[in-house]
């Protein structure tokens, strides 16, 4: 029995037991399974083409001039890429990777940060994507629409192989097929997932699914961005994109793959710190986050004024009240942006005091969103798409609507300032 039926057996045992006896895959060997599946999705041949949105978790723009992924090079150049891809502020996991399916910036879909506090959901309510509780809760989701839910609305099946978000029923609505985040799930696992639904009967098909891979950003932040483990790791992620390009060919799936990620990364180290003790009496604030950016609110008693050392001038670091924040960042009028935003150069590490320098690790990411370190991967590649096409540079919040034009998805409109004639005329293949 396929992961893929175990996912949905979870949530629908109706419709999992249904199409065990349709597909009759229970009690095949492994590679009597594979060659069902391959028969199955070939007899099936895709009348709607799916899109795979796959996300490499701290892919730099650059990683990709390194030599090492010879996969995802050969869809750039045969696809279209960009030079880079800005990701919003924070550039950070949890906001960017919902700004790339709702199309929004963490200001208006609300996951402002990978932690979060909101008192307007329960007075000690607090947010943290490592807290099972909390990325289920659709509170903290329903400012934003994601693409699978677009996609369910409009009777266009969708599937998710991991993403932030997906385990929620955001509006009500959950993926038609959906996983557990489980960093124990191989990568030929999660890509046998993809395969194992792609050959679901044409109803429940998936049309649009996700696919999301942390390993790059694991290494990124243990050994740094130059390091030999970033590059092992590098190649690790195009062998499992080789997989699934292979993979689709035996199975005769004419796929459009949108390969992006979150931000890039950037080497830090304990002698690039600021230690916000130093500026500011501790006991007038809280740090909610701290790093490449820190999030900061006054304690009981206090308020931001306690706290304005810290809008003085600083090297390697600016810090501001939160409606305060530079337009161009389009952060700090969300309730849930902590009172006080403070930012550190490239580099650098803001902490609350010094003791905490030892902790650091060797690369990080959340700084400005424009500088070329926090860049990020776009890639798209397939029918939808133009060939030999190189963008300059490009906005994280133009997936949305990119994924939503080619799934011909009538979807909430965005912060992308692309119109549709732009989308076209910019990213599309025509006849
Ligand atoms: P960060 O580098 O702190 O912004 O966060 C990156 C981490 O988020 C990755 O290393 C993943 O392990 C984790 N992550 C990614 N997707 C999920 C998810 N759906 N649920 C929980 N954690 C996730
Ligand atoms: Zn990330
Ligand atoms: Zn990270």
């Amino acid at each position: 029995m396929s992961a893929g039926y175990k996912a949905a057996k979870k949530r629908k045992p109706l419709l999992s037991s249904v199409l065990s006896l349709l597909l009759g895959f229970a009690g095949l060997s492994g590679g009597a399974h594979e060659a069902a599946t391959a028969a199955t999705a070939q007899k099936t041949a895709q009348s709607k083409t799916p899109l795979i949105l796959i996300s490499i978790d701290g892919f730099r723009a650059d990683y990709l001039d390194r030599g090492l992924t010879p996969n995802l090079l050969s869809l750039a150049k045969n696809g279209s890429y960009a030079k880079v891809m800005h990701p919003s502020f924070p550039s950070i996991t949890f906001p960017n990777h919902y700004t790339l399916v709702t199309g929004l910036y963490p200001d208006h879909h609300g996951i402002v940060g990978n932690n979060m506090d909101d008192s307007s959901i329960t007075p000690d309510s607090h947010f943290k994507m490592s807290d099972p509780e909390a990325v289920v809760d659709r509170r903290w989701w329903d400012e934003g629409e994601p693409l699978w839910v677009t996609a369910e609305k409009q009777g266009v099946v969708s599937a998710t192989m991991f993403w932030p978000g997906s385990e929620s029923d955001i509006h009500g609505v959950r993926p038609e097929m959906w996983r557990r985040y489980d960093t124990h799930v191989s990568f030929p696992e999660r890509v046998d997932q993809v395969f194992s639904w792609l050959a679901y009967p044409a109803a429940h098909r998936p049309q649009f699914i996700t696919l999301y891979f942390e390993n790059v950003d694991h290494a990124g932040h243990l050994y740094g961005p130059d390091s030999k483990e970033v590059n092992e790791n590098l190649v690790k992620v195009d062998q499992a994109i080789g997989q699934l390009v292979q993979g689709l060919k035996q199975r005769g799936v004419k796929a459009n793959l949108v390969i992006v990620s979150d931000h890039g990364m950037a080497a830090t180290s304990p002698d690039r710190v600021i230690a916000l003790n130093k500026i500011v009496d501790s006991g007038a604030y809280r740090v909610i986050t701290g790093g490449p950016y820190a999030g900061i609110e006054p304690t009981a008693g206090h308020n931001v004024n306690d706290l304005a050392p810290l809008f003085a001038h600083h090297d390697h670091m600016q810090c501001w009240p939160k409606h305060e924040i530079p337009a161009r960042l389009h952060y700090g009028q969300n309730p849930r942006v902590p009172a006080v935003i403070c930012m550190a150069d490239v580099g650098w590490s803001i902490i609350g005091n010094e003791s905490m320098a030892a902790h650091l690790t060797k690369g990080s990411h959340g700084y400005d969103n424009e500088t070329p370190e926090m860049g990020a991967l776009f890639i798209a590649n397939g029918p939808a798409f133009q060939k030999h096409k190189v963008i300059d540079s490009m906005n994280n919040v133009d997936i949305q609507p990119l994924v939503a034009q080619v799934l011909k998805l009538k979807a909430p409109k965005g912060d992308s300032n692309l119109t549709a004639a732009d989308i076209d005329q910019r990213y599309l293949a025509h006849k």
